[in-house]
């Protein structure tokens, strides 16, 4: 068995007036006694089918009558336009094999009532109630999800072409680590085989995976993934997974500044290829395609984060100079912004030890976050690494942290330390911020929440 046929094709007019076999699956029915109506839906769309009596005979008739959503069908007939039909085409039935039945005690239970969910504000929860989540291998096949999934590959295949298209080699790091690169506080830890030498030693599963890039940068130069990261985020916002696809680069002989051109150039060629390969998808499901070609054509302004902390002050909020932004002074702080800014210079006590000091000001360090308007906030973080072995001891000194587990992190300043930095971008984010998703659930298959982890 071969499919041949799209329904996609079929709706840009390509089989008018020509027999056709469509596979795929019942999406609605309804009709009277001599002429039903179906809507069969496939990967690429969905298009109306008319059954009549006469042509179809009684016996195939009354299986198209009352046929259940979900069942799986062949159809065979002739395509034509039609205006009033959506999509603008129309399938005239003359044959229908039943491949997948449904069965009729448990019918498929995500209908327009479930979809209907809103949260306290009204908002819809498409990617939160639970209901949705319990159902999530079902859910994944209703429109706005299947468009989800189709966005999220687009940005993948983007990511790998510009890196690519840049000369980045790609890399990949254990998951299985010693060390946090984020602060133990998110960090999970696996019952690991214990080291008879050393059984106090904690197995957990990676936060990024930048360490083991830094390990590689002095063979490959320039190096790039896309990978899970894992962390144990209690918190319950619409961004935070506790398992999340994370694209990263390094780059040899590079400050600051050059790791903001990659960072700003990816997230472009994401928007620029999502508006290309999905602008049907993303008018699907009613995001303002003028927002994103304004994400994907303009530059990224940068700001220090003194004049954030200002503007935030300005605005009311209550933040003191040092403090991390967490996502409320970000969402404050980007509700007015037109294109996604990068924010620069946070103070040292801020930031984990493998930021570099500002020989300038050695109150801050030479890094970047990169926050995306509309409220959305951090997307990318980023910056120039402490590259000498004297400032890492340093660093990890002052900050308390044991030396042990990132020896093999020192070593590579010991051996022709050189500049570099790199960054980590939260593909998921992404995703959900350019398709304007009410939460971050929506754009990951399954997703794994302090509370999800079924199905
Ligand atoms: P936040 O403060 O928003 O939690 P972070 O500072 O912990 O982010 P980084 O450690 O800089 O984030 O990670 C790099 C990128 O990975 C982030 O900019 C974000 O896009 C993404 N990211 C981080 N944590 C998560 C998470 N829990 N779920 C989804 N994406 C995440
Ligand atoms: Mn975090």
């Amino acid at each position: 068995m071969v499919k041949t046929t799209w329904i996609g094709d079929v709706q840009k007019g390509q089989y008018n007036g020509k027999e056709v076999e469509l596979m795929g699956w019942i999406k609605r029915e309804r009709g009277s006694n001599k002429l039903r109506f179906i809507v069969l839906r496939d990967s690429t769309g969905s298009i109306q089918c008319v059954g009549k009596l006469d042509a179809l005979g009684e016996k195939s008739f009354n299986l198209l009558k009352g046929i259940l959503i979900e069942t799986s069908v062949i159809l065979k007939g002739v395509v034509s336009a039609s205006e009033k039909a959506p999509g603008g085409h129309e399938l005239q039935i003359s044959s229908m094999e039943i491949v997948g039945g449904v069965n009729s005690e448990r019918p498929f239970p995500i209908n327009e009532d479930s979809l209907r969910v809103v949260d306290e504000n009204g908002s819809p929860l498409y990617g939160g109630s639970e209901f949705l989540l319990n159902h999530r291998h079902l859910y994944l096949r209703v429109g706005r999800q299947t468009t989800m999934l189709k966005l999220r590959s687009s940005a993948f295949g983007a990511i790998h072409n510009y890196f690519r298209g840049q000369e980045f080699i790609e890399y990949q790091a254990p998951n299985f680590v010693a060390g946090a690169v984020e602060g133990g506080s998110t960090l999970f830890e696996v019952p690991y085989f214990q080291d008879e030498d050393n059984p106090d030693q904690k197995v957990y599963l990676t936060q990024s995976w930048q360490l083991y890039a830094e390990a590689a940068m002095p063979a490959l130069e320039r190096l790039y993934t896309i990978a899970p990261s894992f962390r144990a985020e209690q918190s319950r916002t619409r961004r935070h997974l506790t398992e999340f696809w994370h694209a990263e680069m390094e780059m040899a002989w590079a400050n600051n500044n050059d790791i903001m051109v990659h960072g700003e150039g990816v997230v472009r060629h994401i928007a620029k290829t999502m508006l290309d390969e999905c602008e049907q998808e993303l008018t699907s499901i009613d995001r303002d395609l003028d927002l994103v070609a304004r994400y994907a054509d303009n530059p990224y302004p940068r700001m220090r984060y003194d004049e954030a902390v200002e503007i935030l002050q300005g605005k009311g909020v209550k933040i003191e100079w040092g403090e991390d932004l967490d996502h409320s002074k970000e969402s404050v702080l980007t509700k007015d912004f037109d294109v996604p800014h990068f924010l620069t210079h946070y103070p040292k006590i801020a930031k984990p030890f493998y930021h570099r000091v500002d020989p300038d000001d050695e109150k801050y360090v030479l890094c970047h976050d990169l926050l995306a308007p509309e409220g959305y906030g951090e997307i990318i973080g980023g910056g120039e690494r402490t590259w000498t072995e004297k400032e890492i001891l340093e660093r990890i000194d002052e900050e308390g942290t044991p030396r042990d587990p990132y020896q093999f992190y020192i070593d590579v300043r010991s051996y022709g330390g050189v500049p570099h930095g790199g960054f980590g971008l939260g593909v998921d984010r992404v995703v959900s911020w350019l398709a304007g998703a009410t939460s971050i659930r929506e754009v990951i298959p399954f997703p794994r929440t302090s509370r999800r982890f079924t199905p």
